[in-house]
């Protein structure tokens, strides 16, 4: 689903990613942990397509296609889901407007027709008790005063309705309390079969204890040092990540 080789990334003069290599299969979730400015949250972005990154070297396929030549529009068609760190407030436009007009733009890539109001609202009802998310949250403008478990919640939900082949995940450093651990966990959980995969971005082992992966890898330094199952992220968890650190001193 997912084929990432020998991926660098940078900014400005700024290497950050220097060569990684990741395979994704359909129905696994991978988690990619680390330390802080490691290159894990460029990597996601890199993944989505924003700007600001630019690519020097390697490829990245997703569903067949290249994925570097796709606008993060058609990367959305194809069925990547980005949640966002740091979602935007849009005063004025209303959350299920908002979702609306993703889930309707999804299908017209794919040549589907729009879903009409009462497809909509069934679509709705059913990924909000999946979800559990609030009727009165959806009505309001998008993220405008929502509490960071509300974005969490309204993210979780964006991806239920989207049903994304491949959702990537950056849960950042901060700022994730147990009831956002378990809404994400919860989402994703639900998101998970056989045809769909999660690329599962943590600093927190604490999530994994929701959302057991199939696969963790430790990034370093812009380099995938390390990877393993979910034993790997136990170790982690009991040693740090100072065995990593001096596994990989640079000469
Ligand atoms: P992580 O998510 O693993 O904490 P990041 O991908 O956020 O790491 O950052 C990796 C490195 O790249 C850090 O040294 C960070 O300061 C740098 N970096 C990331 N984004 C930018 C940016 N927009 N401008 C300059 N440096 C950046
Ligand atoms: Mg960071
Ligand atoms: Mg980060």
């Amino acid at each position: 689903m997912l084929s990432i080789k020998n991926l660098h990334a940078g900014i400005d003069e700024k290497k950050i990613l220097k060569g990684i290599n990741l395979e994704i299969k359909p129905g696994e979730v991978h988690a990619i942990m680390g330390p802080n400015g490691s290159g894990k949250s460029t990597l996601a972005s890199v993944l989505a397509g924003r700007e600001d990154y630019e690519v020097t070297d390697g490829t990245v396929e997703f569903a067949g296609k290249d994925l570097l030549e796709l606008s993060p529009e058609e990367r959305a068609g194809e069925g990547l889901f980005l949640a966002f760190q740091y979602p935007v407030e849009i005063p004025g436009l209303s959350t299920t407007n908002f979702i609306k007009t993703a889930v309707n733009e999804v299908r017209k890539y794919r040549g589907e027709e729009a879903l009409d109001a009462v497809a909509f609202l069934k679509l709705m009802k059913e990924k909000m008790a999946q979800t559990n998310i609030d009727q009165t949250l959806l009505s309001r403008s998008l993220n405008e005063g929502f509490s960071g478990g509300e974005k969490k919640r309204n993210e979780v939900f964006q991806m239920a309705m989207l049903q994304p082949k491949l959702a990537i995940l950056d849960e950042t450093d901060s700022g994730l309390d147990i009831d956002a651990i378990r809404i994400v966990a919860n989402g994703v959980n639900k998101l998970r079969s056989k045809d769909n995969a999660v690329l599962l971005v943590t600093h927190y082992q604490r999530l994994l204890d929701y959302i057991v992966p199939d696969f963790v890898h430790v990034l370093y330094n812009g380099r995938i040092v390390k990877s393993g199952t979910k034993e790997l992220a136990l170790e982690l968890e009991e040693r740090g990540y100072d065995f990593i650190k001096s596994e990989n001193v640079e000469a």
